[in-house]
């Protein structure tokens, strides 16, 4: 069955070899549009058959009146830790009062994870996923690392992989509450994280991950990071890295030198990194997750110095108990514009095309034929009412 759908005052395709559209902003932007929408089986995706002006749409067997809105990919949410139970508003009222984040309250989140059964944390999960998708956001990468354990990361990420193809194997999230600083402790869980632990996540898992960390004595360090990673290669996972977020560190670069397809934070970098960033364009991916330093209270990373380099740049949600509790994709896009030096569309792209190359997928992240039909609507004629309008609910996932 073919859906034709009209009304559409604006739409961002953020495909830049789109005929007869405006490429100017790099949004590959068509006014007055229309789409063409095929069902391939009932209440399955959809696939998008035909895109171009209203004036030339085809017949259809059914028809949508959108009636004036603008029509964007849906966001790709490219970093999430959405497996958990409990909350931490009490942590953020205390941060907001001057209490510093290190990274130690993940241990509550920890707990209470372990303690919650897989029923709970699936209800939990999938009202958080559905959450994110009345606000337009139609793919969704999740990370385990609140179990820390054999048993409670495996199951982290089979609950994962009910809701999402992109599932992250993250054992080296934090070491376990109660391990002791010393060496030999640290390198017990290290080496457990690479053994059984990956052993029993990599059927689950497409990607590993790791917060690279030193600054953070929960977290780890520059050796610690590779062995993990380089463990998770061997595994056949795909590399990407939490770092360079409380302070300067070697996450940018060690991302870089394993080829991951991300690395996320990138709040403190040195020129040297900016300069690798920019060298591994077409690889790596510099996620930035502003909700994060909103809730933290912390500097902003500069997106505008990474864009003039030439970095390819993703935004996300980093949606997490501890330090960014926000799932709204429109927020990050509003933060990166009002605090980050990004222009409208470059955001409206970063939460699009560039989460799309974070999780190196070419068929989600822009609005093409033969691609998903996975769209967000706005309540609003153009992408610019995103930034323009922060905190009012203008974008949904449009549902044909
Ligand atoms: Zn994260």
């Amino acid at each position: 069955m073919a859906i034709l759908i009209t009304g559409i005052a604006e739409l961002a395709t953020c495909d830049d070899e789109l005929e007869g559209a405006d490429h100017a902003d790099g949004l590959g932007l068509l006014h007055d549009a229309a789409l063409v929408v095929g069902t391939e089986h009932e209440d399955v995706a959809t696939t998008i058959k035909w895109v171009g002006p209203a004036t030339g749409a085809p017949a259809a067997d059914w028809a949508i009146d959108l009636g004036g809105k603008a029509v964007l990919p849906g966001f790709v949410d490219s970093h999430s830790h959405l497996v958990y139970a409990g909350d931490r508003s009490a942590e953020f009222a205390a941060r907001m009062t001057g209490q510093r984040y290190d990274g130690g309250g993940i241990a509550s989140t920890v707990s209470a994870t372990r303690a919650a059964d897989d029923d709970t944390l699936r209800a939990l999960l999938r009202a958080r996923v559905d959450e994110m998708r009345a606000q337009g956001t139609t793919t969704v990468e999740i990370k385990s690392g609140y179990g820390l354990t054999v048993h409670d990361e495996t199951r982290m990420l089979r609950l994962a992989g009910e809701v999402t193809d992109e599932v992250t194997f993250l054992g080296g999230h934090v070491l376990p509450p109660g391990t002791g600083r010393s060496a030999g402790e640290r390198s017990a869980y290290v080496d457990l994280v690479c053994g059984r632990m990956l052993q029993a996540a990599t059927p689950h898992a497409r990607w590993v991950d790791v917060f690279c960390e030193p600054a953070s004595p929960h977290a780890f360090d520059e050796d610690e990071a590779r062995t993990i990673l380089a463990a998770g290669i061997a595994a056949g996972l795909l590399p990407r890295v939490h770092g360079n977020q409380l302070a300067p560190g070697p996450g940018v670069q060690l991302a870089v030198e394993l080829g991951a397809a991300s690395v996320d934070h990138c709040t403190y970098l040195s020129d040297a990194d900016v300069d690798a960033l920019a060298g591994a364009a077409g690889t790596t991916v510099a996620t930035l997750l502003p909700g994060v330093e909103f809730s933290t209270r912390s500097p902003y990373p500069d997106a505008r110095r990474l864009l003039d380099a030439g970095v390819d740049v993703a935004l996300a949600t980093d949606c997490n108990p501890g330090t960014c509790s926000s799932s709204s994709m429109s927020l990050m896009i509003a933060l990166a514009v009002r605090e980050m030096g990004m222009t409208p569309a470059e955001a409206v792209c970063a939460a699009t095309l560039g989460a799309a190359k974070a999780l190196r997928r070419d068929d989600i992240g822009r609005v093409r034929v033969g691609g998903p039909a996975d769209l967000a609507v706005l309540d609003a004629p153009s992408y610019l009412h995103l930034p323009y309008r922060p905190g009012v609910p203008l974008a949904r996932t449009l549902e044909v």
